[in-house]
């Protein structure tokens, strides 16, 4: 399947980079939720945070952690939201791993409210006890 972020990363196809080094490549997102919304995407392939190695992922974070800086000093940013969708349920379409670092201000209505689900007491703890018992 056609990998567009690789061919980002391999300058096939252009981007707006803002950022680059060794592990990480971070451009503009073409179709933005918000003027700045920046792509970070580890230049190794992986699809997402399931799969990928834990200190790729850090270094996104931290990278996510500039841009988002870059955001509030350069753009006016009031806020960020650093939004990772994973898989196809989570609204994951690009199967390369991405992080997006999308600048807020306040009344942007740029992400509507999540939805809810009731959850009783003893679901909660059902459920914390599965979660719990794999985490160590
Ligand atoms: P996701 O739904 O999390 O997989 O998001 C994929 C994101 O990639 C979307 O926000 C797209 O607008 C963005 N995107 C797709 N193609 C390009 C491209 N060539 N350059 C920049 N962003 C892109």
């Amino acid at each position: 399947m056609e990998n567009i972020f690789l061919k980002i990363i391999n300058r096939e196809i252009p981007a707006h980079i803002v950022y680059e080094d060794d592990l990480v490549i971070a451009f503009l997102d073409i179709m933005p939720v918000n003027k700045g919304h920046t792509l970070v995407v580890p230049k190794k392939h992986f699809v997402n945070i399931l799969d990928g190695d834990p200190d790729i992922l850090a270094h996104m974070i931290k990278t996510a952690q500039k841009i988002a800086q870059a955001q509030v000093k350069k753009l006016g940013a009031e806020g960020f939201n650093l939004v990772v969708n994973n898989g196809v349920a989570g609204g994951q379409e690009v199967m390369h791993a991405h992080f997006h670092v999308v600048p807020r201000y306040t009344n942007d209505n740029a992400y509507p409210k999540p939805s809810h689900v009731e959850c009783s007491k003893e679901e909660l703890a059902e459920i914390k006890e599965k979660l719990a018992k794999v985490m160590s």
